[in-house]
């Protein structure tokens, strides 16, 4: 059924949208990105995402998003800020109801333009902290798109139960374990594929990255 439908995919260029997207290509009859523009530490990111959708052939629309880094300078915004995570503390990358935002814009550009899914990579696993990217607040949201707009909106989550290193099985399963490896960026510092290897991104996408392909029985190279 889903087969016939059209798809937006919130797309960052890192790893886990872009495992999404390719995802939802198995998914969907049709398949859109979009991209948040919200003067990211590194604008490199917006590029990225240019060029995974170009090259795979997706529709691609980017908005601006600004407004966002007014309302909430952070680290991810302000390269005057460092990225700290203290236990039991939100991180310094924490931009406030962002998510709510993303999956409010994405919808009504679903709208506009025909499609009533929208796909996140929002997951509750690798947890840190951000209380939208919680399951109990992604279906809170689809709730209140669906009566906002009135349309049987479905947020499509397919990350949340799983962990980094399981989020590698499903590229692989997709076929497309090397291009995430090569084509993506994650790293806080701006460094597309393996990183930095130092920023707690980087740290989590290796770590995930060689207990899969242990678990393969595969020497990381
Ligand atoms: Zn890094």
């Amino acid at each position: 059924m889903l087969k016939d439908e059209k798809a937006i995919v919130v797309f960052s260029g890192g790893q886990d949208s872009t495992t999404c997207l390719f995802w939802a290509l198995k998914q969907f009859k049709e398949v859109v990105a979009v991209t948040f523009d919200y003067n990211q530490r590194h604008s490199l990111e917006i590029d990225v995402a240019k060029s995974i959708a170009n090259e795979i052939g997706v529709d691609h629309h980017i908005l601006d998003m600004s407004l966002l880094n007014q309302l909430a300078p952070n680290a991810l915004t302000r390269t005057d800020i460092d990225i700290e995570h203290s236990d039991g503390e939100l991180p310094s990358t924490f931009v406030p109801g962002r998510n709510l935002v993303f999956l409010t814009f994405a919808t009504i550009l679903g709208y506009q333009i025909g499609a009533r899914h929208i796909v996140t990579g929002v997951c509750e696993t690798d947890f840190s902290g951000y209380p939208d990217c919680r399951d109990e607040f992604v279906k809170s949201c689809n709730v209140t798109l669906n009566l906002a707009l009135d349309k049987p909106i479905v947020l499509h989550t397919p990350l949340m139960w799983i962990n980094k290193e399981e989020t590698w099985k499903m590229a692989d399963e997709l076929g497309v374990l090397d291009f995430v490896r090569e084509k993506t960026l994650t790293c806080y510092n701006g460094i597309i594929a393996e990183g930095c290897g130092e920023c707690p991104a980087c740290l989590l996408r290796q770590k995930g990255l060689d207990n899969y392909l242990l678990s393969k029985g595969v020497e990381n190279i």
